[in-house]
């Protein structure tokens, strides 16, 4: 059976591979008796999900009605994206952090959701709307993904959201959904991200930023990453070593709530390089 590997995971690929194989083949990772630790979700993460929630119910009333139907359904689009806080919040409690401490998800969420839509106009015409769909590369590789929006006009959407303004990380990201947006008879024309920040309640909540990226580039950093892990996964089934993804402590994301291999895991510990200790301290 062929591999699929998720587009929303290369940006994590290209932070750090070893963290990559410690989200994605955690069971062949322990199978070969490797140990891992555990990883609590962010804050960051449970507002992006909410903030999508409420996007994708505001964007999927303006495909059925045409119309961006004022005060009413931006709050109906704000109460969508609480509830979707609120359902992962009763499923585990996150790590929060100074921007957004507990008091303020709620807010937070609000505020993105408000943001968000805000960037979307009445003649914007939604084809898709949060679908999961897929691609095979060249015959080899698999990837899937789920399509944030793609519009009448040939233009494809992503909704990022966080702490920081993102660079470049992106790009082989989108230009894997533009491979899976073309694959189903999608073509596209442009394509880039709006990102929406997160930010303390007392700060002003930033406009969305809007950024397009450069398809054909993109599509060959997502085929270059694809490979990648492929080959990384095809040496490590082979012969069993961690060093067959290339550990990066220097990466941002190098902290026990991001990586599940950031702990004092012992001898066996998945990433003896990690920035907290890995595997030194058993
Ligand atoms: S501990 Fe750091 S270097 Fe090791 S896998 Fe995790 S992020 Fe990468």
């Amino acid at each position: 059976m062929m591999d699929a590997w998720r587009s929303s995971s290369f940006p994590t690929y290209e932070s750090c591979g070893r963290m990559w194989a410690a989200d994605h083949i955690p069971n062949e990772i322990m199978a070969r008796d490797y140990k891992l630790g555990e990883k609590r979700t962010h804050i960051g993460a449970f507002a992006g999900t909410g903030t999508h929630r409420g996007r994708a119910y505001f964007l999927d009333e303006l495909a059925s009605s045409g119309t961006l139907g004022g005060a009413p359904r931006r709050n109906a689009a704000v109460e969508v994206g609480i509830v979707s806080l609120e359902e992962a919040l009763a499923e585990g409690d996150p790590v929060y952090d100074p921007v957004t401490p507990r008091d303020d998800a709620k807010d937070a969420v609000k505020r993105m959701t408000l943001q968000a839509i805000a960037a979307i106009n009445e003649d914007d015409h939604p084809v898709l709307v949060e679908d999961r769909l897929k691609a095979v590369l060249d015959g080899k590789v698999m990837i899937t993904g789920t399509l944030d929006l793609y519009l009448l006009a040939q233009f494809l959407n992503d909704l990022k959201t966080g702490k920081q303004a993102p660079f470049t990380k992106y790009t082989g990201q989108i230009g894997s959904y533009v491979f899976i947006a073309e694959a189903n008879n999608l073509p596209v024309k442009q394509a880039g991200y709006d990102f929406v920040q997160r930010v303390r309640k007392s700060a002003v909540q930033p406009a969305v930023q809007r950024k397009l990226i450069d398809i054909p580039a993109a599509k060959r950093q997502a085929a270059s990453i694809a490979t990648h892990i492929t080959r990384d996964v095809a040496e490590f089934r082979r012969t069993g070593r961690r060093d067959a993804f290339l550990a990066r402590p220097s990466s941002y994301l190098c902290r026990p709530e991001f990586c599940r291999a950031c702990h004092k895991l012992g001898p066996k510990g998945w990433c003896p390089e990690s920035a907290n200790g890995g595997a030194a301290d058993g």
